[in-house]
């Protein structure tokens, strides 16, 4: 008897995977444990010591400016593993007003193919570019500001290169389902010049992008008038409440400190700091799941000038953040997509919250759903309901005009997608009552 009850138990273990959600992955595990401290540094330092990489390519020479940057940038990941695809992605620049005559903007990527979903993407990235900032008159000096030879750029942005570069390192060691692409964007400083040219391409071409996690300025965690940040650090995502970026933000608090016990994700339900950009921003616009990783102890008084070195730089700090960034790109990567959710409905009582979903091309290892809750005004998730293979779900007695409703999908071995909650569609606001009829 005894027997058939465990061989019972063992069969429905089977059924339902080895592992539970909230489980941790051992590959995830080994991304975060893989990042090292010192690569970390010395991709900061080797930054540095191009002098300037600003996009204008003014300051230039076999070690100097940002072309040679790139060629070692690219050189490097190449290094890294044979099935890193690395290619320059240029976009063309018009003169303006940071663009001092019409050039080329140079991305440096590299694409680590996904095996079992190799068309759907998940994206790190961030800026290699430079700048030290010449204002004249109360306006940026563009000619003065592209011939300035000093402007290392370390926490802005070597900092977030060097946790794009590492994990193209740790990352390209293991298999992942998706496929992950790693980029190192220029021409931030000109006006998110390579971020935009990419996302806009992306768009056009259809591109199935299911995340991109910008890091930008990941190199200090005291200010410059002594407060710590800790291990706290900053994710922006822009509106509305229920958005794939504000999803995504809330996807990385939750596995960045299931794996890193010592990290604080402070999500900050905003596009960006105030009157400042990044390259997040282009993305969330074209309609993609994107957010900023930042330090909240940025030192304004060395940003943009010769004092933004390595010696001002917490490497712990920077190689910290890595990790959460790692863990959440893994997680992304192995899980199934998020399902596809159907308008709510009342049920045949009329006073039930009803969910219905689907997951397009459902994946082999995929192994059932979750259904999560929260009040309308509730950061995050409060309530989650593991519902195994199922494409609906009722809650008895929930209006659904007091909740918010979402549904992730899991795998086998218990890693989460990212959430679809349904809201309605944006309808035309009230303010856009005086703009001419469309
Ligand atoms: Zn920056």
């Amino acid at each position: 008897m005894r027997t058939i009850v465990l061989t019972m138990m063992l069969a429905a273990t089977a059924a339902w995977g080895q592992r539970l959600p909230k489980s941790a992955h051992p590959t995830i595990e080994q991304v975060v444990a893989g990042v090292s401290e010192e690569r970390v540094a010395a991709i900061m330092k080797k930054l540095e010591s191009f002098g300037s990489r600003e996009s204008n390519g003014v300051v230039a020479g076999p070690n100097k400016g940002i072309a040679a940057a790139r060629d070692w940038i690219a050189a490097e990941l190449k290094s890294y593993s044979p099935r890193l695809e690395v290619s320059f992605d240029p976009h063309p620049a018009k003169k303006g007003a940071r663009v001092i005559k019409d050039t080329e903007i140079v991305n440096v990527v590299a694409v680590l193919k996904g095996k079992t979903q190799p068309d759907v993407q998940v994206l790190v990235g961030g800026h290699y570019d430079s700048m030290h900032m010449v204002v004249k008159e109360g306006k940026l000096d563009a000619e003065a500001t592209a011939s300035q030879e000093h402007a290392e750029g370390v926490a802005d942005n070597a900092s977030g290169t060097a946790c794009v570069m590492e994990l193209a390192r740790v990352m390209s060691q293991y298999e992942f389902d998706k496929t992950i692409v790693f980029i190192a964007f220029a021409g931030e400083e000109q006006g998110l010049l390579g971020a935009g040219g990419y996302a806009r391409r992306a768009s056009k071409e259809k591109r199935r992008i299911e995340a991109l996690i910008n890091v930008d300025t990941i190199g200090t965690n005291v200010t410059g008038n002594g407060l710590q940040a800790g291990q706290r650090v900053n994710v922006y995502s822009g509106d509305p409440m229920d958005s794939g970026s504000r999803a995504l933000a809330r996807y990385m608090k939750e596995v960045s400190e299931r794996y890193l016990g010592e990290m604080i994700v402070n999500t900050v339900f905003r596009p960006d700091r105030f009157g400042r950009g990044g390259d997040h921003t282009p993305f969330h616009e074209e309609g993609f799941a994107a957010i900023r990783v930042t330090t909240p102890a940025e030192q304004l008084e060395n940003q943009h000038n010769e004092r933004d070195t390595f010696d001002r730089v917490s490497v712990p700090y920077t190689a910290m953040v890595t990790r959460g960034v790692g863990a959440a790109l893994s997680s992304l990567a192995l899980a199934p997509k998020p399902p596809v959710v159907s308008p709510l409905q009342r049920g045949t009582s009329r006073y039930d919250a009803v969910m219905r979903w689907k997951s397009e091309e459902p994946e082999a290892d995929l192994a059932g759903y979750s259904v999560l809750v929260r009040s309308t005004t509730a950061p995050y998730w409060e309530r989650e309901v593991y519902v195994g293979k199922h494409d609906n779900f009722t809650l008895k007695n929930v209006s659904i005009d007091e909740v918010v409703l979402g549904v992730r999908a899991v795998d086998a071995d218990g890693v989460e997608s990212l959430v679809t909650s349904w809201t309605l569609p944006q309808r035309r606001s009230f303010t856009a009552a005086t703009s001419p009829a469309r």
